[in-house]
């Protein structure tokens, strides 16, 4: 069916198909709406994606993503000193966020320790969340590891467990609410509301 359409509508279909949770038959159907938008949408749309990359960056103290130096998160200075809680990916923020339960900061590794795709601690920001909690102490009292409750997360969790063990920072990590293989990301508010209120001390 794809081969009778031009070549441009091929190309963007082939790179939205590449989305996770996008298979051909939504990349279809977006690409099809997309004709039926109006050229100023369009342009928004197309302008945005460009310059994506270019416009963010990470946070230089937490590593969430924001368009400044420091993230909205970080800034502001109604949020508790007391907490950090320390996630793989700048989106389990939102998730988080969404539940209106934390109000302390955030810490994103980057990922999780997987030795099978060559990823160790240096290459996530292990390092400078100890540096973190060295400088933020004694303010800071708590670090909730919310890390996937995968395989790799809870190596992740054991490593950091470890490795800050001498700041004598209290570590907690959240509740098994999750089901095994789910992820942070995609938990529902409520899941996600239990988890981090019936958290455990790790290690
Ligand atoms: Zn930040």
């Amino acid at each position: 069916m794809e081969s009778i359409l031009p070549k441009q509508i091929r190309t963007l279909i082939t790179e939205f198909a590449k989305i996770p949770g996008i298979g051909p038959k939504s990349a279809e159907r977006i690409v099809f709406f997309l004709l039926k938008t109006n050229q100023s949408d369009l342009d928004t749309f197309g302008s945005s994606l460009q310059s994506l990359k270019q416009n963010i960056k990470r946070c230089t103290n937490c590593f969430n993503i924001t368009d400044n130096d420091i993230c909205v998160i970080c800034e502001d200075t109604n949020r508790s000193a007391a907490q950090i809680c320390v996630v793989e990916e700048a989106l389990d923020i939102v998730a988080i966020e969404k539940t209106r339960q934390f109000d302390g900061r955030y810490h994103v590794l980057g990922g999780v320790i997987s030795p099978l795709d060559g990823i160790g601690p240096e290459e996530l920001t292990i390092h400078q969340l100890d540096k973190r909690v060295r400088n933020e102490q004694p303010q800071l009292r708590e670090l909730i590891l919310a890390t996937n409750p995968s395989l790799e997360g809870e190596a992740t969790n054991m490593y950091i467990t470890k490795k800050l063990g001498a700041t004598g920072i209290e570590m907690t990590r959240i509740a098994r609410g999750l089901p095994v293989g789910g992820e942070v990301e995609y938990a529902d508010e409520m899941t996600l509301t239990r988890a981090l209120e019936h958290r455990v001390k790790a290690g």
